[in-house]
């Protein structure tokens, strides 16, 4: 029996392991000097004034929301196709997640859609997504007056027309969950140029010493957390172009064949190589997922559709959510599992190529 390829493999050396330990013997293990620097640093690397470290990717979304005046009854667009920390993060103020479609190809909210909603309905703030690492356009969204928010959880580190990813739209987010591009564990940070903004963040992450408020909750960082993410950041330019090589190698590998039912992922550069995904024509994503994992790979469905009824239809988004597979792609993938994945992913593949031909 092969061993099985994992869809995702942490990135890490003595250097994170020494991180970890530097700062426990520090004995300041909560949010401290460690999450001050990594919050400097951030805003150092990207220019913005303001960095403030978080307790996740879904802190960071909801104190974003909380920042820019969201409040009950509020409806707030989001991408159709997306992970459902968006609109959990829209539900914990009571407003309504108003579901935009995406774009084939990019995955990403569908710019034109949102001027549209924004015309029509007024709402108070938009969510964008860099979906699996392609930059989404929303330099029109910003412009139509209504805050938005870049969700950077799957491409930081590049540059686009001059501003990093993160810093184009009202607020950045950030995740530092384990399997993220940078991992700390769990962790997030909010970008942004807004002194309103940073400060509305840093008091609402920490309840001590202030009066009572229900939207007050635990949201730090701690400083293991905060070293962890320090050590990656170091690797992350080193990271993103090893990614980018396995990206390119595997566009090689599985381009060129006239049979094939699948459609590979935007090459449009730049991008950051977060998720390698693929389109299958004809076949549901779930069934190839579950053959590959019995040839020892593990594939996944990206994203989960978490809309209700109402908001589901003969969509883009429909689309993605039954048809895209991501293969493995991190920086520890070594060629012969890239040849693996390939080589399975194209016999299942021809399988079914097969199958249909005879039937
Ligand atoms: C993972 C993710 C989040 C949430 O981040 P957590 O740190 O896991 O809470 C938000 N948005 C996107 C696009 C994500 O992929």
């Amino acid at each position: 029996m092969v061993k099985s390829i994992p869809h995702n493999r942490l990135t890490f050396s003595d250097a994170e392991c020494d991180a970890i330990l530097r700062t426990v013997r520090t004995g300041q293990w909560a949010q401290g000097p460690r999450v001050a620097e990594l919050e400097a640093t951030l805003a150092h690397r990207t220019g913005v004034k303001y960095a403030i470290c978080v307790a996740s990717g879904f802190s960071a979304l909801r104190l974003a929301l909380g920042a820019t005046g969201v409040s009950a009854g509020d409806s707030i667009l989001i991408p159709a196709y997306s992970c459902v920390a968006l609109a959990n993060s829209v539900l914990t103020w009571g407003a309504v997640p108003v579901a935009i479609d995406v774009e084939s190809a990019s995955w990403n909210v569908d710019q034109e859609l949102c001027l549209k909603a924004i015309a029509k309905g007024r709402p108070r703030a938009a969510i964008v997504v860099n979906t699996f690492g392609v930059p989404a356009q929303l330099d029109e969204i910003v412009d139509a007056g209504i805050p938005v928010i870049e969700d950077c959880a799957h491409a930081f580190g590049i540059q686009l027309d001059g501003k990093w990813l993160g810093t184009r739209a009202t607020v950045g987010v950030l995740s530092f969950y384990a399997t993220k591009l940078i991992g700390g564990g769990e962790g997030g940070a909010i970008l942004t140029n807004s002194h309103e903004i940073a400060d509305y963040v840093r008091r609402a992450r920490d309840y001590s010493d202030q009066v009572p408020s229900a939207f007050r909750m635990n949201d730090k960082m701690s400083d293991l957390e905060a070293s962890l993410v320090l050590a990656q950041l170091e690797r992350l330019p080193e990271m993103l172009s090893r990614r980018q090589q396995i990206a390119e190698r595997y566009l090689r590998l599985l381009s060129g064949n006239s049979t094939q039912g699948y459609i590979l992922p935007v090459r449009k550069e730049p991008r950051v190589w977060y998720r390698f995904t693929v389109e299958m024509k004809a076949s549901p994503a779930e069934s190839i997922v579950s053959e590959l994992r019995t040839l020892g790979i593990q594939a996944a469905l990206p994203v989960s559709d978490w809309r209700t009824g109402e908001l589901r239809g003969d969509s883009t988004a429909d689309r993605a959510y039954r048809r895209i597979v991501s293969l493995p792609l991190y920086p520890t993938l070594t060629e012969d599992e890239q040849d693996s994945v390939v080589n399975a992913f194209r016999q299942v593949c021809e399988e079914r190529t097969d199958a249909a031909v005879r039937y």
